[in-house]
């Protein structure tokens, strides 16, 4: 039986962070897409059209490197939307012991994750949920961040299912501290903690709580203090921590070239007002010195 009297379902694919997604065909294109169920239950009507009504601006979010939302529909008290399918995630890949990434591997990877950034910034859009298995890699090779602007609209997707506590890893500190005006920042951390994970081959800061994580982010980078982050003691939960001393970066990536940590420490700036943007991420000289990055379709790819 047909969906909104145009896609097949398919399999289920997972149960994810609003609800189930299956695989499906779109007889009108042919194209086979992935349709993320999200359960509407709880909220008030007023709320269905706000969340359209932002979801409809989601669908004008057109990059190269952005998952496309390519329609979204209310069907039985659920709100559907539609993306186009991909083979898998970087997640997937960085997990995969079987494959290796050279360090034009790594760069391409964080010069595609950039550039989806980079473009819904320039939009005023936030992605807020950046982790490995957000970023998903088509069948060329191709790295498309997926769940843009989802966060905003249907709230933080933290702590709701039990599986969602690793987002907490890729959270900035200002996040962490209670902050409730945030920007962009908050998904340049988020990439450098990807980056971070792509040389090591494993999630950099694995906070036990929110707590713990600030506490992980100390230890790697020293105590942020106030003179290096001026709107630190205004934020909502701030509290003094124990000063602790930051390790030099290079022995935290012992594989990294100086641009790369030099860019990583760039990403990795405590005051969010003066944190690299996505932008000049790109500009960095990590991404015109060599190795230059792989070609999409020449990246290695699971067995
Ligand atoms: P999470 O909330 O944990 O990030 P998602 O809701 O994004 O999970 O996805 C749940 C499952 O559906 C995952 O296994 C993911 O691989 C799969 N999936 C999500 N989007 C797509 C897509 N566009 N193409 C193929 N598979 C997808």
């Amino acid at each position: 039986k047909k969906v909104a009297d145009r896609y097949l379902k398919r399999e289920v694919l997972g149960e994810g962070t609003y609800g189930v997604v299956y695989k499906a065909i779109d007889t009108k294109t042919g194209q086979t897409v992935a349709i993320k169920k999200i359960r509407l239950g709880k909220q008030k009507e007023g709320v269905n059209f706000t969340a359209l009504r932002e979801i409809k601006l989601l669908k004008e979010l057109k990059s190269p490197h952005i998952i496309e939302l390519i329609d979204a529909f209310p069907h039985k008290g659920n709100l559907h939307l539609v993306f186009e399918f991909m083979e898998t995630d970087l997640e997937t890949v960085i997990r995969n012991t079987n494959i290796f990434l050279s360090p034009a591997d790594i760069k391409s990877y964080m010069q595609m994750t950039l550039k989806g950034l980079a473009f819904c910034h320039k939009k005023w859009v936030l992605h807020r949920d950046m982790k490995p298995n957000n970023l998903l890699i088509g069948s060329h090779g191709q790295l498309k961040l997926a769940d843009f602007g989802l966060a905003r609209i249907f709230g933080s997707p933290d702590r709701r299912f039990t599986h969602q506590v690793f987002a907490r890893w890729y959270r900035a500190p200002e996040l962490l501290f209670g902050a409730k005006q945030y920007g962009a920042g908050v998904d340049v951390w988020a990439a450098g903690c990807i980056f971070a994970e792509l040389l090591n081959r494993r999630p950099f800061l694995q906070g036990s709580s929110d707590i713990d994580q600030l506490g992980k982010i100390f230890a790697a980078f020293g105590t942020a203090t106030p003179s290096q982050w001026p709107d630190l003691a205004y934020l909502p939960d701030y509290v003094e921590y124990q000063y602790v001393a930051a390790p030099p970066l290079r022995s935290l990536f012992p594989s990294a070239s100086d641009d790369a940590l030099d860019l990583l420490s760039k990403m990795f700036t405590y005051d969010p007002k003066a944190r690299i943007t996505a932008q000049q991420a790109l500009e960095h000289r990590y991404f015109s010195s060599a190795p230059l990055p792989t070609e999409p379709n020449k990246l290695p790819r699971p067995a």
